[in-house]
Protein backbone atom coordinates (compact mmCIF):
# COMPACT_ATOMS: atom_id res chain seq x y z
CA UNK A 1 0.00 0.00 0.00
CA UNK A 2 1.00 3.48 -0.73
CA UNK A 3 0.36 7.06 0.84
CA UNK A 4 -0.62 9.17 -2.54
CA UNK A 5 -2.14 12.78 -2.79
CA UNK A 6 -5.22 13.23 -5.19
CA UNK A 7 -6.35 15.85 -6.85
CA UNK A 8 -9.79 17.79 -5.43
CA UNK A 9 -11.53 18.03 -8.48
CA UNK A 10 -10.64 14.87 -10.75
CA UNK A 11 -9.20 11.21 -9.99
CA UNK A 12 -5.92 12.11 -10.50
CA UNK A 13 -3.17 10.79 -7.62
CA UNK A 14 0.03 11.23 -7.43
CA UNK A 15 3.04 10.44 -4.70
CA UNK A 16 4.68 13.97 -5.13
CA UNK A 17 2.17 16.29 -3.42
CA UNK A 18 4.20 19.22 -5.47
CA UNK A 19 2.45 17.99 -8.75
CA UNK A 20 -1.06 17.77 -7.26
CA UNK A 21 -0.35 20.97 -6.06
CA UNK A 22 0.32 22.38 -9.39
CA UNK A 23 -1.98 20.36 -11.33
CA UNK A 24 -5.19 21.33 -9.09
CA UNK A 25 -5.49 25.18 -10.21
CA UNK A 26 -5.38 23.69 -14.07
CA UNK A 27 -7.33 20.61 -14.06
CA UNK A 28 -10.09 20.38 -16.36
CA UNK A 29 -12.81 19.95 -13.95
CA UNK A 30 -11.87 22.59 -11.40
CA UNK A 31 -15.20 24.76 -11.33
CA UNK A 32 -12.93 27.77 -11.56
CA UNK A 33 -11.62 27.38 -14.58
CA UNK A 34 -15.32 26.88 -16.21
CA UNK A 35 -14.40 23.83 -18.84
CA UNK A 36 -16.81 22.26 -20.75
CA UNK A 37 -16.30 19.55 -18.29
CA UNK A 38 -17.88 20.76 -15.79
CA UNK A 39 -20.60 22.85 -17.95
CA UNK A 40 -23.96 22.26 -17.76
CA UNK A 41 -24.69 22.82 -21.14
CA UNK A 42 -22.09 19.86 -22.44
CA UNK A 43 -22.94 16.46 -23.88
CA UNK A 44 -21.51 13.95 -25.54
CA UNK A 45 -21.93 14.20 -29.49
CA UNK A 46 -19.66 11.33 -30.65
CA UNK A 47 -20.68 7.48 -30.31
CA UNK A 48 -19.33 4.31 -30.41
CA UNK A 49 -16.44 5.48 -27.76
CA UNK A 50 -15.15 8.46 -29.98
CA UNK A 51 -14.98 11.66 -28.41
CA UNK A 52 -17.19 14.72 -29.31
CA UNK A 53 -18.00 17.57 -27.82
CA UNK A 54 -21.21 19.18 -27.70
CA UNK A 55 -22.51 22.12 -26.15
CA UNK A 56 -26.35 22.86 -25.88
CA UNK A 57 -26.15 26.55 -26.75
CA UNK A 58 -23.58 25.63 -29.41
CA UNK A 59 -20.96 27.79 -28.16
CA UNK A 60 -17.20 26.95 -29.12
CA UNK A 61 -16.49 23.80 -27.41
CA UNK A 62 -13.18 23.50 -28.60
CA UNK A 63 -12.03 26.71 -27.12
CA UNK A 64 -14.68 25.39 -24.26
CA UNK A 65 -12.48 22.12 -23.67
CA UNK A 66 -8.94 23.49 -24.57
CA UNK A 67 -8.74 27.03 -22.50
CA UNK A 68 -12.16 27.34 -20.15
CA UNK A 69 -13.67 30.54 -19.08
CA UNK A 70 -16.36 29.84 -21.78
CA UNK A 71 -18.96 32.76 -21.51
CA UNK A 72 -21.99 30.49 -21.55
CA UNK A 73 -20.99 28.58 -18.69
CA UNK A 74 -23.13 26.96 -16.04
CA UNK A 75 -22.55 24.46 -13.32
CA UNK A 76 -25.07 22.21 -13.09
CA UNK A 77 -25.44 22.13 -9.05
CA UNK A 78 -24.95 25.99 -8.63
CA UNK A 79 -27.63 25.72 -6.58
CA UNK A 80 -26.92 22.97 -4.73
CA UNK A 81 -22.95 24.65 -4.05
CA UNK A 82 -25.05 27.77 -3.29
CA UNK A 83 -26.95 26.02 -0.30
CA UNK A 84 -23.83 24.46 0.85
CA UNK A 85 -21.88 27.60 1.41
CA UNK A 86 -24.84 29.10 3.34
CA UNK A 87 -24.74 26.22 5.58
CA UNK A 88 -20.98 26.29 5.79
CA UNK A 89 -21.56 30.10 7.60
CA UNK A 90 -24.44 29.31 9.60
CA UNK A 91 -27.34 30.93 7.23
ZN1 LIG B 1 -7.65 17.09 -11.31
Amino acid sequence: MKQVWKCDHCSKTDLDPDKILKHEPECSFNKMNKYCYTCKFSYEEGYGGEHIPGCEIRLDTYKGEDEGNCPGWVYEYIDEDRDNKLNELGI
